[in-house]
């Protein structure tokens, strides 16, 4: 494991719903999951398909001690959960956080509704591994593990979604999914959480031309990840959560346009992996 630098794993882009084809090969079908690293410290985003493959690196890494925090707890980010083979081991320790249910559901109360009969074979409580649940409100600032600062704020999503800035070792991942964004409108929340960012990770469902037919929907577009990123000074975008019927080749050609737009975009594909060097003395 390298000490020295900021992580950054793909394991799931998808947005909606996990899909396979050729068509969608190159960047990949499984749902929202990303991994960073922060030196020893591994922290994961979202337990969407993409969780299984992660597992599964985890425990051949011999990672046995970790976080995953949750935007929200819609399919698409939840659904691989009862899949991830950490969680049947008995000498793993995940903390569990969630924040965007405060005051109406705890995250142990979110993973045990979820994960139980009638829609899964069987409950949480086969979970061998030591799970420990924590619930935080919308603006908290977490600091998981020494010297990763999480700050967090609220997003604009039917049943809340939480946004998440992590910082670590002077640099600065934002992830930023799912949200909706008012037109010619920055959202100030999402500029805060962003704000001169080495990457933003950001909700690019949709196109400007796409947004008129799914407004209300919660989610937003390359078009609008650039203007923030711009006005933030951020320096990396990547465009994920990609619409289920977008092809790669419809992918490499929103990329062509984004990058044109902002020289920092990308569209980002499962298994993409980011490293950011970091100076340990510098501390934000
Ligand atoms: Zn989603
Ligand atoms: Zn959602």
């Amino acid at each position: 494991m390298e000490d020295d630098v900021f992580l950054v794993r793909f394991w799931g882009v998808r947005g909606s719903i996990s899909v396979s084809g050729p068509e969608f090969s190159r960047y990949g079908g499984n749902t929202i999951c990303i991994e960073m690293r922060c030196g020893k410290h591994t922290l994961l985003f979202d337990a969407g398909s993409g969780l299984r493959p992660a597992g599964r690196a985890l425990r051949a890494s011999g990672v046995t001690d970790f976080d995953l925090l949750f935007t929200h707890c819609h399919y698409d980010h939840i659904i691989g959960l009862p899949f991830f083979v950490p969680i049947y081991d008995r000498s793993v320790k995940v903390t569990l956080w969630s924040g965007h249910l405060a005051g109406r559901m705890t995250t142990r109360q979110m993973v045990d509704e979820f994960m139980r009969p009638p829609w899964f074979p069987v409950k949480l409580d086969v979970c061998k591994a030591s799970l420990d649940c924590r619930d935080f409100v919308s603006g908290d600032v977490l600091r998981p593990r020494e010297g990763v600062v999480v700050q967090t704020g609220s997003l604009v999503h039917p049943g809340g979604c939480i946004g998440y800035r992590v910082e670590w070792g002077g640099r600065v991942v934002a992830m930023i999914t799912d949200t909706e964004h008012e037109p010619d409108k920055l959202d100030r929340a999402v500029l805060g959480l962003i704000e001169d960012a080495d990457l933003v990770i950001y909700d690019c469902t949709y196109t400007e031309g796409e947004m008129e037919r799914h407004r209300g929907d919660g989610h937003s577009t390359w078009q609008q990840g650039a203007k923030l990123c711009e006005a933030a000074g951020a320096r990396g975008l990547a465009l994920f959560h990609h619409d289920p019927t977008r092809t790669d080749r419809e992918l490499d050609e929103i990329e062509k346009l984004a990058k044109d737009r902002f020289a920092g975009a990308f569209a980002a594909r499962e298994g993409q992996t980011l490293k950011f060097p970091v100076s340990l003395h510098k501390k934000r």
